[in-house]
């Protein structure tokens, strides 16, 4: 789609409102009719950039960056006005689209309908919330440091964020559960400032570049008319003073410390599995509250013993005479070696369910799976002389046992 020019005259006037960056003209509710001529002549500009407050040649992070900061005023469980929902989803599919190189260039060739007939799921959008999920995904969701509310973030209390912490457990800690000391690393409130970032024994001051609001307005022209947008002041970060950082967090209020924790790990854990340890990730901003640290369990393979959730598996060599006549064998299991029967005419393939000797059920550990022992009948490829005589009279008498039925 080309950019129309529609004059000079073509200015976007309306209030500045905290948080609310670049908002586009989609509505002419914002609008007084009188002053709706232009907009109404350039309808068509109404395109994806516009949506998204960016212009056409912006870089990919401007556009990220764009998003993010109108998702995030208009995401409806932040945004209640009516008609926010839309307005989010709108913000999303134009981000969906010019986030994706491919995408946008056929946007900007041939337009929405270009993508539609691109096939391929071109013209499909994902849903909305994913999208918002995964580009706010570790930043502590929607209420954690995200400076919403139009102030900036770094004199608010925020939530710590969360830390993960990859635990390798053997075969039989992760059946029978164990207890396990780790040493993890996280931010813990700065003891010399009491986690305020200021230096002990100074006073903060009013920042003299915002005059103490913590943001600034600044005009950006763009082909689209001319934006105004709120941005967080540069000089006190958005906090709107200014004070003598502590020496021994720079100002974060937070400093990295490693810890020794002793986790105990419940019997039935797998690989994949994820323990959540309350409160302690990183500690929470300005008193905020601390994150929580996340265990990933990873389970070594065992030599001999396979797993599948709650069933053990195991295979068992039986020589053809055992499998015809029947015999006890000795089997592993995460509770030793242990005595099989196998019974008399047992297949080849057969499956026996050693019953309760599999791994304890996670959160119900009074319930075991079982152990499934697969027989693998063996034939053997070389006879001695005196095998193959006694084989051979065991032809025989089968073939005796046939005519004899056949009678
Ligand atoms: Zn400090
Ligand atoms: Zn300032």
């Amino acid at each position: 789609m080309a950019i129309i020019p529609c004059g000079n005259t073509w200015v976007t006037r309306w209030g500045v409102q905290p948080q609310c960056i670049l908002r586009p003209s989609t509505t002419n509710r914002l609008f007084p009719s009188s002053n709706c001529y232009a907009i109404t002549a350039c309808s068509e500009l109404l395109d994806y950039y516009s949506v998204l407050g960016v212009s056409k040649n912006s870089s990919k992070s401007e556009i990220k960056s764009a998003y993010r900061k109108l998702a995030r005023s208009y995401h409806p469980d932040v945004n209640k006005e009516a008609g926010a929902e839309e307005k989010f989803k709108e913000i999303s599919n134009a981000y969906e689209v010019l986030s994706d190189d491919e995408k946008r260039s056929i946007y900007d060739r041939y337009g929405e309908a270009g993508l539609k007939g691109a096939g391929a799921g071109m013209g499909d959008f994902s849903n909305p919330f994913d999208l918002f999920e995964s580009l706010f995904e570790g930043m502590g969701g929607m209420g954690g440091g995200m400076g919403m509310g139009g102030r900036g973030s770094r004199n608010r209390a925020t939530e710590g964020e969360d830390q993960v912490y990859n635990l390798v457990l053997n075969f039989k800690e992760a059946v029978f559960g164990v207890e396990k000391e780790i040493e993890i690393t996280r931010l813990e409130t700065c003891s010399t400032c009491d986690g305020s970032g200021a230096k002990p024994g100074t006073k903060a001051s009013k920042c003299s570049t915002c005059g103490g609001q913590g943001q600034v307005v600044s005009s950006a022209r763009t082909p689209l008319g001319v934006f105004q947008q709120v941005m967080a002041c540069s000089t006190c970060g958005g906090t709107g003073e200014i004070s003598t950082p502590c020496n021994t967090c720079g100002g974060d209020g937070r400093v990295r410390k490693s810890k020794r924790i002793s986790l105990k790990v419940p019997a039935g854990v797998d690989s994949g599995s994820r323990l959540r340890v309350r409160s302690e990730g990183n500690a929470g901003r300005r008193g905020g509250p601390p994150g929580d640290l996340f265990v990933l369990i990873e389970v070594l393979a065992d030599s001999v013993l396979r797993r599948d959730d709650t069933n053990i598996l195991y295979t068992c060599k039986v020589s053809y005479i055992d499998a015809i006549l029947g015999t006890t064998t000795k089997v592993p299991t995460v509770d030793g070696m242990v005595d099989l029967k196998i019974p008399a005419g047992t297949q080849p393939g057969t499956t026996l369910v050693m019953a309760g000797k599999g791994v304890p059920f996670l959160n119900k550990n009074n319930m075991r799976g079982d152990q499934l022992v697969k027989v693998q009948v063996e034939i053997p490829k070389r006879l001695t002389g005196e095998e193959r005589k006694l084989i051979e009279e065991l032809a025989d008498l089968n073939k005796v046992k046939a005519t004899n039925s056949r009678r």
